[in-house]
């Protein structure tokens, strides 16, 4: 079944120029990229976004890592996309991701991890609209 997903290429990523590599890679797998932006989020925009972890001992480190510098968010889309997406990313832990991962790749530590992929339908659905109006994404 084709799927949307929300993808966000982090603000450590961007800042060392990965955009690129990350988004040849997105196609080489055969997403389409349904919608695509540069965002610089506020803290208070990070804190929306991270709402449910805002009890987690991270979260203040998180959110301002979140609104250090622009990242690029994308809407992705593909059969099993949430999955697919989250596959590719690998552990949110670089120490932990399989070889070839994004995140083996290009993370820096567990908190500066290159990318972000929605967990499910139900946060994907929350996420994407986040970001993006329905008429973006016809
Ligand atoms: P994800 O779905 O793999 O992105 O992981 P989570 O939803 O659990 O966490 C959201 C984000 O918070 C991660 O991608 C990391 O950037 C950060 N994070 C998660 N766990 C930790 C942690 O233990 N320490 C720190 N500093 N950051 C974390």
């Amino acid at each position: 079944m084709t799927e949307r997903t929300l993808a966000i290429i982090k603000p450590d990523a961007v800042e060392r120029r990965l955009a690129g590599t990350i988004i040849q890679r997105i196609e080489d797998e055969a997403f389409q990229i349904r919608a695509m932006r540069r965002v610089h989020l506020s803290k208070a925009q990070a804190e929306g976004f991270y709402a449910v972890h805002r009890e987690r001992p991270f979260f203040a480190g998180l959110t301002t890592f979140m609104s250090s510098g622009p990242a690029i968010v994308l809407v992705l889309e593909a059969p099993d996309a949430i999955r697919k997406w989250r596959t590719l990313m690998g552990a949110t832990d670089p120490a932990k991701a399989d070889a070839g991962t994004m995140r083996k790749e290009f993370a820096q530590s567990i908190e500066r991890n290159a990318t972000h992929g929605s967990d499910a339908p139900d946060t994907a659905l929350y996420e994407i609209g986040y970001f993006f109006a329905g008429v973006e994404l016809v």
